[in-house]
């Protein structure tokens, strides 16, 4: 397959990717020049981490703070996406929009929900129920799970009424089948693969993606080797992801996550710092592995070498989310 036609569809498409993580270090700008290398790949969106798990309300605004005064020096190059026509307009202005995303609902356990609704306002896409670990919302998918609280059913409606996709990668099973139970509208795994072609904890089994894609859902295939299997063919490793997905529930319920680590070090330091939230890590440098963004264009040839046809290319790479996007985000809930 030509790399010129890989190209074209790379221009043509709208490419997004659901879940990157830059250090959450407030004010550390250090990293976020590396942006470029998501734009200049040809993504027009990108989903930045702001916390998970341990970190509280507090540490998330202080993120978003910093991520926003560094983006508004830069409007020549990125935008923050509130709405789809953000995303649209980013891809016309040749600009990458920039959105967030809360890895846990433990931000919340004082019970206090109002908080979602600012958090929305001020650009987080997408929220998760529970970051490995049980959380007063629901249960992780490294701890024992019984499933989607009260308090995780009142932040799902929250969620709704705002505006914010709602997820369950890093979740426990139970709480994920409860929540898509639950959910009104689609519901997403922002970044897991599939158990059955890599059995890990944080991979997920056929039922749970076909549940996902009754509820119109997306799962986002990420780039971390841990959860890819063994070797460092990324590219290959994706697909076969990508692939395992599209032949159970079709094109339209499989996106891209990378997951991509900017700051490796960052990683390995809470890897080591924090073991109880990795049990079954094999090792620091299998946990390391991730494909970096420059992966995209062999990833589309890998797709086109499958036989996947344009339409089935575009929605892998960014017009699944965008659906979801749509479907979800209310633009009366931004401010003007
Ligand atoms: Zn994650």
């Amino acid at each position: 397959m030509s790399e010129s036609k890989a190209e074209a569809i790379l221009q043509e498409a709208l490419v997004w990717d659901n879940h990157a993580c830059m250090p959450l270090r407030p004010h550390d700008h250090s990293f976020l020049p590396q942006l470029e290398r998501l734009r200049s790949m040809g993504f027009d969106a990108v989903t930045l981490n702001i916390g998970f798990g341990t970190q509280s309300l507090k540490e998330h605004l202080a993120m978003l703070d910093s991520f926003h005064s560094w983006l508004a020096q830069h409007p020549d190059r990125y935008l923050v996406a509130y709405t789809v026509s953000d995303i649209d307009r980013a891809r016309q202005e040749h600009k990458l929009a920039v959105l967030f995303d809360i890895e846990g609902m433990a931000l919340l356990d004082d019970g206090d929900i109002e908080p979602i609704s600012e958090l929305r306002q001020r650009g987080v896409g997408w929220m998760l129920v529970a970051y490995n670990r049980n959380n007063a919302a629901g249960g992780g998918c490294m701890d024992s799970d019984s499933g989607l609280t009260a308090h995780g059913q009142r932040i799902l409606r929250e969620m709704e009424r705002v505006g914010m996709i709602p997820c369950c990668s890093h979740s426990g099973h139970r709480t994920a089948r409860d929540l898509m139970a639950a959910a009104e509208g689609p519901v997403i795994f922002s970044h897991s693969n599939a158990s059955a072609v890599h059995d890990h904890l944080r991979n997920i089994p056929d039922e749970l993606i076909r549940a996902c894609a009754v509820t119109g859902g997306v799962v986002g295939v990420n780039g971390i080797g841990e959860f890819l299997g063994d070797g460092t063919d990324y590219a290959a490793l994706l697909l076969r992801h990508i692939d395992h997905i599209v032949q159970l529930v079709g094109p339209r319920h499989v996106g891209l996550a990378l997951d991509y680590c900017f700051d490796r070090q960052e990683l390995v330091d809470y890897l080591l710092a924090k073991p109880e939230l990795f049990p079954n890590m094999s090792d620091i440098e299998s946990a390391v592995r991730m494909a970096p963004p420059e992966v995209l264009p062999e990833l589309v040839e890998g797709m086109q070498g499958l036989g996947y046809d344009e339409p089935a290319i575009h929605s892998v790479l960014g017009g699944n989310w965008r659906r979801v996007a749509a479907q979800v985000w209310k633009p009366a809930a931004i401010p003007a």
